[in-house]
């Protein structure tokens, strides 16, 4: 398949261009912010905050250095102590269980959902022992978890829910009832990552932590600020974990854009499945019933072992694809238990293989989605 001339180069996200679209705003803001010189704590990150809250609808919400950290504040405030177990998935960034592990907490693993990629609330309910403290479901490419069945297990079994909402930032989750909560407000704490990729990204590191919960969010701050509330007096071990002031200006003009870059992701996505629906041996993403898609990545899943030779035919026709993640957590070398032997995790392992992400971002053009999808087609018409 050749390339087209005159088509913009395709990436898996383009942060130029999308930069471009506000670079008169976010230019202004950020020589705001140096000409007051309130980097740490300054007025942009406290406007961020409530702003992020009205937006999520939650009482609380944090500013923290990275979404790694966010998981970690989050296990630290909810005095989670070595030799706890925290449930949460292994078809996940490392991140989740890296803080786990660093905490030294024993992750546990729960199997994923074939079609949503999300964690299994049944298997979820097999892997609690007395030592369960928490879950940690991972809302993965843009989807919320099934949180009513994940949140009535908690509190059957009196356990705490981290939700690691580092990729499905503004997705809605409608309860049984027909109410809806923006993904992240759910369980006791809720997490998120700014790093630049993310679809609420800054321009460097960047996280935060939401709680509906006074005493909570107290703890957080604490945790976040070296232990301490008032300063120089430290009531626990802390962190240093803080969002800095030009981030957060930058964060407040790109959360005002959440909603149409999360419909600019959609739009792609339509066009990505009216192409591929019915191809035999290619899966397109499957929609929870219960959460509306933000669309962090768009990943397609490719049967009979020719995920890597779509790949490399992708890439031969100047298009990238990416395999998030290769390789599961509990088959990773640092995290390899006893416990969680090579086919402990059916599905999980199963899907490793198969699965293949397509370029993502607010700014893909019809010319570029026409390419992707008729290399993605003759693929199939000529590997049939
Ligand atoms: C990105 C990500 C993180 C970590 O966020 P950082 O800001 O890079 O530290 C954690 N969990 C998941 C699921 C992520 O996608």
């Amino acid at each position: 398949m050749e390339t087209p001339t005159r088509m913009r180069p395709i990436q898996m996200v383009d942060l130029v261009a999308q930069y471009h679209r506000i670079k008169d705003e976010v230019d202004a803001a950020v020589i705001r912010v140096m000409e007051s010189a309130a980097f740490i704590n300054g007025p942009e990150v406290k406007e961020l905050e409530k702003e992020l809250g009205a937006y999520l609808g939650v009482k609380h919400a944090i500013g923290c250095a990275n979404g790694t950290d966010a998981l970690q504040i989050a296990m630290m405030a909810l005095d989670l102590k070595p030799g706890d177990e925290v449930i949460t998935a292994s078809f996940t960034f490392v991140a989740t269980v890296e803080v786990i592990g660093l905490l030294g907490l024993t992750p546990v693993f729960a199997d994923v959902k074939p079609g949503t990629f999300n964690i299994d609330p049944e298997d979820i309910r097999r892997k609690i022992t007395p030592k369960t403290k928490a879950i940690v479901p991972v809302h993965l490419f843009g989807q919320s978890a099934d949180m009513e069945a994940i949140m009535a297990i908690a509190q059957e079994h009196g356990l705490y829910v981290i939700e690691d909402n580092c990729q499905a930032i503004g997705s809605d989750y409608t309860f049984g009832d027909g109410s809806k909560r923006k993904a992240g407000t759910i369980g006791h704490i809720g997490t998120t990552s700014f790093f630049p990729s993310k679809n609420l990204g800054c321009y460097g590191d960047g996280g935060a932590l939401f709680t509906n919960d006074e005493e909570l969010a107290k703890r957080i701050r604490r945790v976040c600020n070296h232990g301490s509330d008032v300063r120089y007096y430290h009531e626990v071990v802390g962190v240093n974990s803080r969002l800095d002031s030009i981030q957060a200006a930058i964060l407040r003009i790109k959360l005002r854009q959440l909603d149409a870059y999360a419909e600019a992701r959609n739009r792609a996505a339509s066009a990505y499945d009216q192409a591929f629906r019915g191809i035999p041996g290619l899966s397109i993403p499957e929609r929870s019933g219960s959460s509306s898609h933000v669309f962090h990545q768009y990943t397609l899943k490719v049967a009979q072992g020719r995920r890597d030779a779509l790949k490399k035919h992708l890439e031969d026709s100047g298009i990238p694809a990416m395999i998030y993640y290769p390789v599961p957590c509990h088959l990773q070398n640092a995290y390899k238990s006893a416990r969680f032997a090579e086919g402990s995790l059916p599905v999980t392992e199963s899907i490793t293989h198969e699965v293949l992400s397509l370029p993502m971002s607010t700014e893909l053009d019809e010319q570029q989605l026409n390419h992707i999808t008729s290399t993605v087609r003759s693929f199939f018409q000529t590997n049939k």
